[in-house]
């Protein structure tokens, strides 16, 4: 299999280099040059998790990965859920629940980091080289990439946080990993300025060559690919269905789309947004227009500029790289741009009351807790679900990862797993830096240095 960049200027790639790389070279994303047909016979009965993924991510690695390398990662990265369907799905009055939250953090980026770092681990091993990890994240991104890296020889991980801009538990989950190749860094400003310290780190060359500098963040492919498995998973169980997805950056329900163009039977697909809504804006009227980002109960959605969505735009404009390019270049200019339109998508925007309200109601009838990104979708399932598909809803954090919010809509502190429970009494460890990309860049290079 080989990758084609979005913005269709750079090189052609096979599946390894694609890995590393993350960004293409002319600012585009990587996509499948051909989008593989699944045979039907993956999805027409429920199959063990790990059988599922090897099924569906091979046609994607091919070339740089055989079918038994790939089965042994998978077993290794999914044998760390807590839950022996890996995915589970549940049901919620009428409507089902898509449990992404079995991972070692709680939360869906799990499902494909547990993976994506042992594809790390396995393409530097093969090349003999180490790389070393920047990640710039708000609040879950951090500690599901630490995770992944964790112990591993080839890698070296550093998070960026904004000091005291993520919550005690999301910061705890980070600074509390004991691992000589684990670094985090707080810093004081906002979010907004460790990307840009990320960005910044990427772009000078001569540092990114001399510490190998690599990306995990939401627009490498490979997170993409191993999303698609559950969606699989969960029409293995329940046959055709249509599913709700709360979305910052369009990786989860693109991995959807991704799996309805491999032929599997997946039914209405709803986007749900929180008061950042330019993709419910852009399904409403096609326009995609870019306004400040608000924060909200939903923090990993509050984003204006969501990436993965390029990867749509390509596919929508008949894959024009040209044209794409063109496309994005307006919309970074001018923050507002006519982009193709598709009908295959619903969406809704729901604020922070409704998300609330929702989180109260889903307990007054079921008696389950949600979190606050997950109440946003089931929001937007209410709103939007036509026909008589079941409607799955894309649980992407366990209620326990927000629990003030939880609270405050239904008076209940949702409890932290087991294996977590001591989270709050564990030893922390990270350097407080200033927003200065001279002491960042000093500081990675003495984190390698050991
Ligand atoms: C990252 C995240 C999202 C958004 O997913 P995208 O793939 O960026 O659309 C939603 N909910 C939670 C809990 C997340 O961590």
């Amino acid at each position: 299999m080989k990758y084609v960049s979005t913005r269709g200027r750079a090189p052609v790639l096979d599946f390894g280099d694609v890995l590393l790389a993350g960004l293409a070279e002319d600012g585009g994303l990587y996509v499948p040059e051909r989008w593989p047909a699944l045979d039907p016979s993956v999805w027409a009965e429920p199959r063990p998790y790990v059988e599922v993924a090897t099924d569906v991510m091979l046609p994607f690695v091919e070339g740089s990965l055989s079918r038994g390398e790939l089965a042994a990662m998978a077993a290794e990265a999914y044998a760390t859920f807590e839950h022996p369907d890996v995915c589970p799905v549940s049901e919620l009055g009428d409507l089902h629940l898509l449990e992404l939250y079995w991972g070692p953090t709680l939360a869906f980026k799990d499902v494909a980091l547990q993976m994506v770092g042992r594809l790390f681990d396995h393409e530097l091993r093969r090349r003999g080289e180490r790389a070393t990890i920047v990640v710039a994240t708000s609040g879950d991104t951090g500690s599901a990439a630490i995770e992944a890296c964790v112990g591993r020889d080839t890698l070296d991980i550093v998070v960026l946080h904004p000091a005291g801009r993520v919550s005690d538990v999301q910061r705890r989950q980070m600074t509390t990993v004991d691992a000589p190749n684990v670094h985090n860094v707080a810093i004081e400003g906002t979010f907004d300025d460790c990307q840009d310290l990320v960005k910044a780190m990427f772009a000078d060359t001569a540092f990114r060559d001399r510490v190998r500098l690599a990306a995990m963040n939401s627009i490498n492919w490979a997170r993409v690919m191993a999303q698609v498995v559950y969606y699989v998973t969960t029409v293995a169980r329940l046959g055709r269905c249509g599913f709700t997805v709360p979305s910052g950056n369009f990786g989860n329900i693109f991995a959807a789309w991704v799996a309805a163009r491999m032929g599997v039977p997946v039914g209405q697909l709803v986007i749900g947004s929180n008061r950042n809504d330019i993709l419910t804006r852009w399904v409403a009227t096609g326009s995609l227009v870019a306004e400040e980002v608000v924060p909200t109960l939903s923090p990993a959605m509050d984003i204006q500029i969501s990436s993965n969505h390029e990867r749509l735009l390509f596919e929508l404009g008949g894959r024009d790289g040209a044209a794409t390019a063109e496309l994005l270049a307006r919309f970074r200019r001018l923050g507002s741009v006519e982009a193709p339109r598709t009908d295959r998508f619903d969406a809704a925007a729901v604020d922070d009351d409704e998300t609330l309200a929702t989180i109260r109601a889903v307990y007054e009838e079921t008696g389950r807790l949600v979190d606050p990104h997950t109440a946003v979708g089931v929001a937007a399932a209410r709103r939007c679900r036509r026909g008589g598909d079941p409607m799955v809803c894309v649980a992407t954090a366990h209620p326990a990862k927000f629990p003030d919010a939880v609270e405050r809509a239904t008076g209940v502190h949702p409890a932290l797993p087991e294996r977590l429970a001591d989270l709050m009494e564990r030893e922390e460890r990270y350097t407080v830096l200033g927003n200065d990309l001279r002491a960042v860049q000093a500081h990675v290079e003495r984190c390698i240095a050991g």
